[in-house]
């Protein structure tokens, strides 16, 4: 069984992937041209915001996000503990202090009662000035923006939302990408809408900020490429995968969210039993929302059980992953940071309890009742 089936899905979209390939290899343009361009304008269109500027990766999408907004020394970025360490990286690549915030224990996304707290903290100790929060879309569920965004005005910090692994999901009609300030997402291939590589995209709705990443992405180009105004990188979506995502950004739309959905159902009701039972803990789609399951991720009682869990699920044949093992304000990389466990009962918690589960558009009852089983043999 696989965890995320990419092989599954090529065979599916083969012919017009392999076109696709064939055609700008023939084309001879490599880097840019009317692939990038055609692609931009749909991912806009499906988000639902004015522009859409793509770039390498996730990581440089949020990077270019924070240089837009001249994120520096002496700021503080708010980024929840349970997340990728991009999230955070970013945030000290430009020289800003990210402060870590506790995510919902049903979510596993940002608590707003927390990013509220961590703020005054900020506030009142005085040394950093509150800039941004990363409001990350884990696991294929947007973040409770409506809270986040009321508390982030109230404070007038800026929103970036960190979709990397929420293209696809929504809250009401409006679709992940379009919620921040900026937003930004990943096409690294096992997100919900990945190319054959590396590529990224940022989302606004603001011109100015269109502008500035334009400019970042491209070595800090002025009003041509051989000007250089300000220290950018260089940041480009390769034609190729720009190609290959015009072909699978179809099959996201017309089916891969609707099944991947339909794949998270069938476990909720195959684990239904274990979950009444206590012995584990389903993930939760809050009322109104809907998720692009970059996940599935359920919880067990405590880390001896996960453990032995999945190294039971292994000898199965069975492939599962332990997303995140350790919570952003522990990792060595940020050992400046003064925020202590104690500051983050959720996500110590969770660090202990989740287990992701094998999932993707292409998953098929057989294989959904196969992982069910096993669990069921190991936790009853
Ligand atoms: C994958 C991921 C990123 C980074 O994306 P890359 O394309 O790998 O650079 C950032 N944030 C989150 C939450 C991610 O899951």
């Amino acid at each position: 069984m696989q965890f995320r089936d990419l092989k599954k899905q090529y065979q599916v979209l083969k012919s017009d992937i392999d076109a696709a390939m064939v055609e700008v290899a023939g084309s001879s343009q490599y880097i840019g041209g009317p692939w990038v361009k055609a692609l931009e304008q749909e991912l806009a269109e499906y988000v639902g915001v004015k522009h859409c500027v793509s770039c390498a990766n996730g990581t440089d999408a949020l990077s270019l996000a924070v240089m837009a907004w001249g994120i520096g020394e002496g700021d503080a970025v708010f980024v929840p503990d349970f997340t990728f360490f991009s999230s955070g990286e970013i945030v000290s690549a430009v020289g800003a202090t990210p402060v870590f915030v506790d995510v919902d224990e049903n979510t596993y996304n940002i608590c707003a009662e927390s990013l509220e707290k961590a703020i005054l903290k900020v506030k009142e100790e005085g040394k950093l000035t509150p800039k941004v929060v990363v409001a990350v879309d884990l696991f294929g569920l947007p973040a409770d923006f409506t809270k986040v965004c009321e508390v982030a005005k109230k404070y007038g910090i800026l929103v970036l939302e960190d979709g990397a692994q929420g293209f696809g999901g929504k809250i009401g009609e409006q679709v992940a990408c379009s919620f921040g300030d900026i937003a930004t997402t990943s096409f690294f291939p096992a997100k919900p809408l990945g190319c054959y590589g590396d590529g990224g995209a940022v989302f606004t709705n603001d011109d100015e900020v269109k502008a500035l990443l334009e400019s970042f992405k491209v070595h800090g180009k002025g009003a041509m490429k051989y000007d250089n105004v300000r220290i950018g990188m260089n940041s480009r979506l390769d034609t190729i995968q720009a190609a290959i995502l015009q072909v699978k950004l179809k099959a996201f739309k017309d089916y891969e969210v609707a099944d991947v959905n339909k794949a998270a159902a069938m476990y909720d009701k195959a684990l239904a039993a274990l979950a009444e039972a206590g012995k584990l803990k389903l993930p939760v789609v809050p009322e109104g929302f809907l998720s692009s399951w970059a996940q599935y991720t359920i919880q067990v009682a405590e880390r001896e059980t996960r453990d032995a869990l999945q190294a039971e699920l292994k000898a199965k044949g069975i492939p599962s992953m332990v997303y995140y093992p350790k919570p952003m304000h522990k990792q060595e990389a940020f050992a400046g940071c003064t925020q202590t466990d104690a500051d983050f009962p959720v996500t110590m918690k969770l660090c202990d309890t989740v287990l992701s589960l094998p999932m993707h558009p292409y998953l098929t009852q057989e294989e959904v009742d196969e992982v069910a089983a096993a669990l069921k043999a190991f936790l009853k």
